[in-house]
């Protein structure tokens, strides 16, 4: 059974397939309820310019903490993914994107950082998702310009047809989308170029050890050149150290996310983050403006 305890709150105990399916049900008995029972949070990374370290943007990851632990998203999403639950978490997940933009662009203006939220393929397959969006759009007021739709490069090229429509939807209300975990899928370079894509995430499997690998640096360094070529701007995740974000930025990196800068914080922590930055004596900040 799933059992509190453990380093992540949360064990598996036995790996047989009938148990497996057993903890599979749990889990998505248990996220059905979540949503009511006021189980998940959000917590908010911050994204940065790579020249200068200003945080320009954040991530929102999901956070679902039944009563006894946390489960994490790495094991519950791709089961909501399997399931379909993903789909009713998906929508409170983009109001509260859209919460989160509203609420920053009221408190720091332009200046505000823009929101990236995660969505699956799953959520792209679903009929009514590009009228939820519009309608949440529309209900909370918020930019969509200021909004980035991360998906995986994986899930994107594996429906590219079906993702492509759905995608020209979404990128018609002003949305971004962004392909994350780049480099780990197989990406048809034609087919990227179909998309409509604003930014690509380089999977921080590349970053890490970049100080130390010259594999690594050759593909982020590609990576980097493809994504220029294209027009898009780039963001490298996983940022662990100085040295990668030197080299990185030396490379031509737009943006960089990592524990080297912050963890994924709770929102008020995230604010304190933005206070502090605007109330520093730095001349008025000439941040490029990137997907506005
Ligand atoms: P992701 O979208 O690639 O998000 C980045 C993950 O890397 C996050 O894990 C983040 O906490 C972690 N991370 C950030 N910086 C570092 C670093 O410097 N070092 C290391 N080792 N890790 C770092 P998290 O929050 O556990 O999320 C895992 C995955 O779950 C996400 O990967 C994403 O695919 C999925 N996910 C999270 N929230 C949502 C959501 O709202 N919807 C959907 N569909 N998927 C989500
Ligand atoms: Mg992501
Ligand atoms: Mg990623
Ligand atoms: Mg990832």
């Amino acid at each position: 059974a799933v059992k509190a305890g453990g380093r992540d709150g949360w064990q598996f105990f036995s790996d047989s397939l009938e148990e497996q399916a057993r903890q599979r049900l749990e889990i998505n008995n248990g996220l059905r309820k979540a949503l009511e029972r006021d189980e998940l949070s959000v917590r908010y990374q911050p994204i940065v310019a790579a020249e200068t370290g200003r945080i320009i943007g954040a991530e929102l990851l999901l956070r679902w903490h039944p009563p006894g632990g946390e489960i994490s998203p790495a094991t519950f999403i791709p089961i909501a993914e399997l399931t379909g639950v993903i789909v009713p978490i998906g929508k409170w997940v983009f109001r509260e994107a859209c919460r989160a933009e509203v609420a920053w662009r009221s408190r720091w203006g332009e200046q505000a950082p823009y929101v990236s939220l995660n969505l699956s393929a799953r959520q792209l397959s679903d009929d009514g998702i590009v009228d939820d969006f519009a309608d949440m759009l529309r209900q909370t007021g918020a930019n969509p310009a200021r909004l980035l739709l991360e998906i995986t490069e994986t899930s994107l090229m594996a429906d590219v047809e079906a993702n492509l429509k759905v995608l020209r939807h979404l990128a018609d209300f002003g949305l971004r989308v962004a392909v994350d975990d780049f480099g780990t899928g197989y990406s048809s370079l034609a087919q990227l170029t179909r998309l409509p894509v604003d930014v690509l995430k380089i999977d921080r499997a590349f970053v890490d050890g970049l100080e130390k690998s010259d594999d690594s640096r050759t593909i982020i360094r590609a990576v980097i050149s493809l994504g220029r070529a294209l027009g898009l701007k780039l963001v490298a995740e996983g940022v662990e150290n100085p040295e990668q974000q030197r080299e990185l930025c030396a490379y031509g990196c737009d943006m960089l996310q990592g524990y080297y800068f912050n963890r994924p914080l709770v929102e008020a922590e995230f604010a304190n983050c933005l206070t502090n930055q605007f109330s520093d004596a730095m001349p008025a900040c000439a941040e490029p403006l990137y997907f506005v």
